[in-house]
């Protein structure tokens, strides 16, 4: 027999090796496999077996890593499928579908020695005190840790060993799981008698469920089954989490297990504890596993093999636990699905939302994609009728949503002296906080003190010289920093130009430093802390910092992005968000959603217990419908609008864009290289004999990605003619920050709504296109960021 090996040394090829009789009938399809590449020895994964090779004289497997297969064969169709669609590298996609944990060679089961008592043969004989003493303690316990019980007897090993000589106990190996929540108790938790809203949103879910274990996979000629893909639309607090829970609970009864994905910042202790109190108390304890970057290792080790062993059957973790080997698999769940850190913004660029739903159709899995502020993608598929639109209007205990007003700053600005940070009407709103004892969010997402340092005589801006942007003034360190690359400079006593030497220069823009410093002077007996990415450098300091606001011991929280998301805090009666208009002069299409997306997460905040909210929103732009929209909760309204803008700009999600990024020290190289690439995607898009000739194998997505592409019978796509014609190429332009971390960077963008074809003409032209050593390529699909 003969195994194909895809290798983890990206070669976009695959290999023929031979399997030889020692390791018969250990490797399989998705076998972790160790082979000779040339001299060295590379890890990779056996992606098919065949009778035959067309190579002669080939070399044999070395050895086989693991006792199962890791790569499920299931798991092993969605990486194909993403190597085509986001245009990689099949190793590279194939790569990111196991925890680093998981793929190295030498992460393991933790062997550790147990002692047990062995059953007492003839008399008990007269032991020595010391040993009489571990004794004692081996006998109530049964089985200990040999580290545990040589602790708590206060002895060592050896002594522990002559129990063992004398028969009265064994000490063996044993496999010891890392449980990251071993020590804490969970309470178990019960279903909870839903709302009418709750109740048909389950019900619907459900039936989705039912409606996939009766019927078989077919799809009829061009017509698509009734969707498998349900969106939930509801502000926090209206009980989506709850709807989960039992729509978990029906996938268990199925006999088939889930995946949750939240946001890595959403992925608390909390988050986590809801989880394993409904499923995983007491004897259920191994049900959940938790996929997270904070584990260690080792941890992490375990935790996947829980799922991959079938001991757990329920998933939770942030982006790549979409990959996580339960099987069988009957429903996905997507919790704060807008959020843009599912998309992955290295190679393979894919995005978990997306992922979930393909790996739903692939699987007949039902996928529930959760959010207040739902993504514009989200949201049009089902306006188009791919996705299914649940909603829940209102908060479960019918909280009324945040009094949001709108402050023109233009206006303070006008009256003020200086910069203005704080308009009246907020340090109004502040004040009485402070008086009534209740607590205060403010929101700015932009750390440091200053934004930028300029000589007002000669006009120089302190720059970053790797970078086109200024660069950060940070006050406790007095240092100027560039937020992209990380370069540092000490702040200039005068400005550096020779002739100009001017010793008044001027830093200008703010920063958390300059909100938190100002409002120190503002009031002074307040307690105010800072949260962003300068003060919390460990681990455990975000939870300690909110552990403090939750006690009370904090007036008046400042913080950026870090402090948008999912906190619950019934004391905060107050929310200002110093600049909410800050996000909306980004030069991206979706400037305006993030915007109102995140406007709407921060007045969130506000009013989560007995007051009612209010949220202060400071701009310079007031009428902007971005702020109009979210000040009155507005979800479809700000919908309605910003598709129409999508739609005559052909923007997605009225089409799909490819985003081809040339990057290079050299500008003029890097954008000659543009130039030629732009041409080359000309020549090959408009011949229509090569775009059909790259039909893919593993077309079944066509329907669900692309638009006006026809399924026959297999659901394999038809190649048709035209399939091209609505394609937009624009540029090659200078991207938005034309230089980072000294690259000069040139892109391309593609717009068209057969994406899946696109991606094979793509794949085509990256793989034959000759570029000069020193520029690089990066093909972004579905691009989340164009900076
Ligand atoms: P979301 O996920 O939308 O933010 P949750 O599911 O977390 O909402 O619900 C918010 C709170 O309301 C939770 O404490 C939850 O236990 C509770 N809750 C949810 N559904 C109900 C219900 N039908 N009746 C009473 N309380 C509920
Ligand atoms: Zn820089």
């Amino acid at each position: 027999m003969i195994a194909r090996v895809s290798l983890e040394i990206a070669l976009r090829k695959e290999f023929d090796y031979s399997i030889p009789p020692e390791l018969e009938g250990q490797v399989d399809v998705g076998s972790r496999v160790q082979v000779p590449f040339g001299a060295r020895k590379v890890l990779g994964v056996v992606t098919a077996a065949a009778e035959e090779s067309g190579h002669a004289n080939l070399k044999p497997i070395i050895k086989v890593i693991g006792t199962q297969t890791l790569v499920t064969a299931k798991v092993l169709k969605l990486a194909r499928w993403i190597g085509e669609y986001y245009c990689c590298a099949p190793e590279t996609a194939l790569r990111s579908v196991l925890p680093e944990a998981v793929r190295k060679e030498d992460a393991g089961w933790r062997e550790r020695l147990f002692v047990r008592v062995l059953p007492v043969i003839g008399g008990f004989p007269k032991l020595p005190k010391s040993q009489q003493r571990v004794w004692n303690i081996i006998e109530e316990r049964r089985g200990i840790l040999l580290a545990e019980l040589a602790a708590l007897a206060s002895t060592t090993a050896a002594t522990i060993r002559k129990l063992e000589d004398r028969g009265l106990v064994s000490i063996t190996n044993e496999i010891s799981v890392r449980d990251p929540y071993a020590n804490e108790t969970i309470l178990a938790s019960q279903p909870i008698v839903l709302n009418p809203a709750q109740a048909v949103a389950l019900q619907k879910i459900k039936a989705a469920m039912n409606r996939n274990e009766d019927r078989e996979l077919k799809i009829e000629d061009g017509k698509r089954e009734p969707s498998s893909t349900l969106l939930l639309h509801g502000v926090t607090g209206s009980g989506k989490t709850e709807i989960y829970l039992q729509a978990i609970a029906h996938s268990l009864e199925q006999g088939k297990g889930a995946i949750v994905l939240v946001p890595e910042i959403s992925l608390t202790p909390q988050t986590v504890e809801r989880f394993k109190a409904r499923f995983s108390s007491g004897k259920l304890q191994t049900l959940v596993a938790v996929l997270h970057s904070h584990l260690s290792a080792g941890e992490r080790h375990d935790e996947w093999h829980k799922i991959r062993q079938g001991r757990a059957r329920i998933a939770i973790g942030a982006r790549s636990a979409i990959f996580a080997p339960v099987e069988p698999l009957g429903l996905i769940i997507v919790d704060e699905e807008h959020e843009s850190t599912y998309k992955q913004e290295e190679s393979p660029r894919y995005h978990a939302r997306d992922v979930a739903v393909m790996r739903g159709q692939m699987e007949n899995a039902v996928v529930v994609l959760g959010s207040a502020t739902p993504s514009m993608e989200s949201f049009y598929n089902c306006k188009i009728g791919k996705f299914t639109l649940l909603d829940l209007p209102e908060r479960v205990d019918n909280q009324k949503m945040p009094h949001v007003r709108v402050v023109d700053m233009r206006q303070t600005a006008r009256d003020g002296k200086g910069p203005p940070i704080f308009s009246p009407q907020l340090k109004e709103a502040i004040t009485q906080r402070l008086e009534r004892k209740e607590q205060t969010i403010l929101f700015l997402n932009r750390r440091g003190y200053s934004t930028s340092l300029q000589c007002p005589k000669c006009g120089y801006l302190a720059n970053c010289p790797n970078c086109s942007i200024t660069l950060t003034y940070h006050r406790p360190e007095q240092k100027l920093a560039c937020h992209i690359c990380g370069h540092v400079e000490k702040v200039p006593p005068a400005c550096p130009e020779p002739k100009c030497k001017n010793p008044a220069i001027r830093f200008a823009g703010t920063g958390t430093q300059k909100v938190e410093d100002i409002l120190g002077k503002l009031f002074p007996h307040a307690r105010i802390r800072r949260m962003d990415a300068d003060v919390m450098k460990r681990k455990d300091d975000y939870q300690r910092v909110l552990g403090e606001f939750r006690r009370g011991k904090i007036d008046i929280l400042i913080g950026t992005q870090m402090i948008a998301k999912g906190l619950h805090f019934p004391n905060v009666t107050l929310v200002g968000i110093i600049y909410a208009d800050m996000a909306l002069h980004q030069p991206d299409f979706r400037a305006a959603e993030r915007t109102f997306q995140l406007l709407t997460q921060v007045a969130g905040r506000a009013g989560r217990g007995e007051v009612e909210g209010e949220v202060f929103v400071q701009a310079f732009t007031p009428f902007h419908p971005a702020i109009q929209f979210a000040r009155r909760h507005d979800f479809i309204g700000f919908y309605e609008q910003e598709i129409e803008f999508r739609k005559q700009l052909k923007y997605p999600p009225s089409s799909r864009a490819a985003l081809l990024t040339l990057k290079g020290r050299n500008e003029d190289k890097v954008k000659f290289s543009a130039e030629h690439l732009k041409r080359e995607l000309e020549k090959l898009t408009k011949s229509t004999a090569a775009s059909a000739a790259v039909v893919s194998t593993l077309v079944d997505d066509a329907g669900l990605f692309d638009e006006g592409v026809k399924l026959n019978t297999r659901g394999a796509c038809v190649p048709q003619a035209n399939a091209f014609r609505d394609l937009i190429i624009s540029g090659p332009s200078p991207a938005p920050l034309l230089r980072a971390e000294n690259f000069y960077r040139y892109q391309i963008m593609l717009r068209t709504r057969a994406m899946s074809r696109l991606s094979q003409v793509l794949a085509h032209i990256v793989g034959k296109l000759v570029l000069p050593d020193d520029v690089m390529l990066a093909v972004d699909i579905d691009p989340a960021n164009l900076g």
